[in-house]
């Protein structure tokens, strides 16, 4: 269970501000508004990857600072907007790994991940034909489909996704939208997904999120947004 509360936060000027919501395990919140709105912003503040000048951010009941780094890692899987360069590494390995050895932060306290959930993540996001390949040898599209696949094998209960259908297809998109659908409702993680396509959200998410220069402009279920 993700609550947060109030959250305010930026740089050197606050890019999010005040903003709310909850999701419960088994939910997916879609997050929407335009470029420069703050949307990764926010999920860095989330993710405990910035820090917050106001509010707060509850996983479980407690806040995120009162986690050991290592303890908090591992509650959530992170998929930045711009997933780090992968050089020299199968798809295999990198999901296996959930990151890459010159990473630091966030992700170096990932674990390896199990044989069964790598299966699965591989499956879910249809890279297992290119297993054996090194990820730079694949297309955009391809790729990006890896960089899910390592966040969703960390089977983590909070899954934090920035734009995960970037460069894939309309037929890409709605396949692997539809079986993390699945997945998530059968593992009851609480997920957040940064979208662009309001439409594409409102299918496969509980509830949306707008955000209008850092501020929410609506939240509720898709109908009422
Ligand atoms: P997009 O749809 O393009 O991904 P976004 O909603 O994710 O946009 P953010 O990346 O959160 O937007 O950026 C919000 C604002 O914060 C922008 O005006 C941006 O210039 C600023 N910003 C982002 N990252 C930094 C940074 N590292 N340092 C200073 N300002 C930043
Ligand atoms: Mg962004």
């Amino acid at each position: 269970m993700l609550n947060v509360h109030n959250l305010t936060g930026g740089y050197q000027h606050p890019i999010v501000k005040d903003v709310s919501f909850e999701v419960k395990p088994g939910q997916i919140l879609g997050i929407l508004g335009p470029n420069g709105s703050g949307k990764s912003t926010l999920l860095k503040m989330v993710s405990g990857l910035l820090s917050s000048s106001q509010g707060t951010v509850e996983i479980d009941g407690k806040p995120i600072q009162d986690y050991r780094p290592k303890e908090l890692a591992r509650k959530m899987a992170v998929l930045p907007q711009l997933p780090p360069q992968s050089f020299g590494m199968t798809v295999k390995e990198a999901v296996s790994l959930g990151r890459y050895p010159h990473q630091q932060g966030l992700f170096s306290s990932w674990k390896t991940a199990d044989e069964e959930a790598v299966m699965e993540a591989m499956q879910i996001t249809q890279v297992v034909p290119y297993a054996l390949q090194e990820i730079t040898t694949l297309s955009g599209g391809e790729q990006q489909r890896v960089f899910v696949a390592q966040a969703l094998a960390q089977q983590a209960e909070l899954l934090l996704l920035d734009e995960p259908t970037n460069h894939l297809d309309i037929a890409h998109q709605k396949q692997l939208l539809d079986t993390l659908k699945t997945h998530v409702q059968m593992h009851q993680t609480a997920v957040v997904i940064v979208f662009h396509d309001i439409n594409l959200a409102s299918l496969y998410c509980d509830h949306l999120l707008l955000l209008e220069k850092g501020r929410v402009s609506a939240y509720g279920e898709p109908h009422q947004v």
